[in-house]
């Protein structure tokens, strides 16, 4: 019998993300400097690890209201209200799931029938398309690299015209996966009185939102409340992508939609996990500015050895990522680059391509590694790059 027969149509068309594949292709290559994953090198504060063992030694074992325990959607709603003056109400509008991956594929379960569209700007996060394509959904593309990675508002508008009653939602993730900008209030007011004459949604990814430089995080939910569903989480803000611990706030209307998704997907999430994440939402609100300034460096010390060399980025405002392009040599041929430097030079960094149309000149660097390995994978890359002028 063939198995893959089997296999639906949806799932067949999905390729594994290039992020794990890539990484899992070059991890065992001798001496590699691995700056391949999003993945934050700091250990999770010690008082909210404290917390967990505190709700473990207290049997805190059961299954719970599969929403979040009541603490942890209070804690959430009022630390998005603090830090970014969103208006959610913890009975009805907030959802933890097993990190913002949980939450994606729960929405797009929700909101797409067969045929429906949903836009994404590449380079872009692999897993929205992934998520977009299993209930049957069609991804529409929008190249971004001419305009510095950011969406064009008169683009935006002229394929939401193009494209008509089929799009179902538009996705926004800033600070980007991979491409490290974002928007500042201005520019999202501009997206925003686009997006306000259409009936879409807006997934907007703001997983990032503590990692912002240069400006304050201005969130999308605060332009069109109704249309915007909002994703946040622990996992970069607190270094926890281990313990899986994302935030959904929607309107009611919607967000009960995801959570009957959600029920049928992990039902509750990790229970030691959520009283971990109210501790962290309630008591560690600026445990990510210390790693913010470790970042922020280690940023500079990057992207000024990579632009050293001629690789050029641009200016990364946010999340840990640099999206640096190619050399001359290896113009739009991202795999080859990076098959090359991880055998040649030992640095493993993700192919552009991997990331949607306009990601092929350009590779994806995660500056989230100790400053020893990035200044001597810095130096590796700018020997590479001299023997293949
Ligand atoms: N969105 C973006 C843009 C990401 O980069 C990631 C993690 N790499 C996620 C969502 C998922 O995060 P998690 O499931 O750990 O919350």
């Amino acid at each position: 019998m063939d198995l893959k027969q089997l296999i639906s149509k949806n799932a067949n068309k999905i390729q594994p993300d290039v992020i794990s594949s890539f990484n899992s292709q070059v991890a065992g290559i001798k001496d590699l400097i691995p700056l391949t994953l999003g993945e934050p090198d700091f250990n999770t504060p010690e008082h909210i690890k404290e917390a967990a063992v505190q709700a473990i030694r207290r049997n805190e074992s059961h299954y719970t209201d599969p929403q979040g325990i009541p603490e942890l959607r209070e804690a959430a709603t009022s630390y998005v209200h603090d830090k970014y003056g969103l208006d959610y109400d913890p009975k009805t509008e907030v959802l933890a799931t097993a990190g913002v991956s949980e939450a994606l594929l729960c929405t797009f379960l929700a909101i797409i029938d067969p045929g429906d569209e949903v836009i994404i700007p590449t380079p872009g996060f692999p897993v929205y398309e992934g998520s977009v394509t299993v209930p049957g959904g069609k991804p529409v593309f929008i190249d971004t690299s001419d305009n510095g990675f950011k969406l064009d508002p008169n683009k935006l508008k002229q394929v939401l015209d193009e494209h008509g009653d089929s799009v179902k939602a538009l996705v926004l993730n800033y600070p980007s996966n991979p491409t490290g900008v974002t928007y500042n209030e201005a520019e999202l007011r501009a997206l925003a009185d686009v997006i306000k004459d259409y009936d879409v949604l807006v997934i907007s990814d703001e997983i990032y939102s503590e990692l912002t430089y240069d400006h304050n995080h201005f969130s999308f939910a605060r332009l069109l409340p109704d249309q915007t569903i909002t994703y946040n989480g622990l996992s970069k803000s607190h270094a926890m992508t281990g313990w899986r611990v994302g935030l959904v706030f929607a309107k009611p209307a919607i967000l009960s939609e995801i959570f009957k998704m959600h029920m049928f997907a992990s039902f509750s999430i990790t229970t030691n996990a959520q009283y971990a994440a109210v501790e962290a939402l309630n008591n560690g609100r600026n445990d990510a500015q210390p790693m913010k300034k470790v970042y922020e460096e280690r940023r500079d010390l990057v992207a000024s050895g990579l632009k050293a060399v001629g690789l050029d980025s641009p200016k990364p405002e946010g999340a840990f990522y640099i999206f640096a392009s190619l050399p001359e040599s290896y113009k739009n041929d991202s795999m080859k680059f990076c098959i090359d430097l991880a055998n040649e030079a030992h640095v493993g960094v993700v192919p552009g391509v991997g990331f949607g149309p306009g990601g092929e000149n350009s590779f994806r660097i995660s500056y989230a590694a100790s400053t020893e390995s990035l200044k001597e994978a810095v130096k590796r890359i700018q020997e590479f790059v001299k023997n293949h002028e």
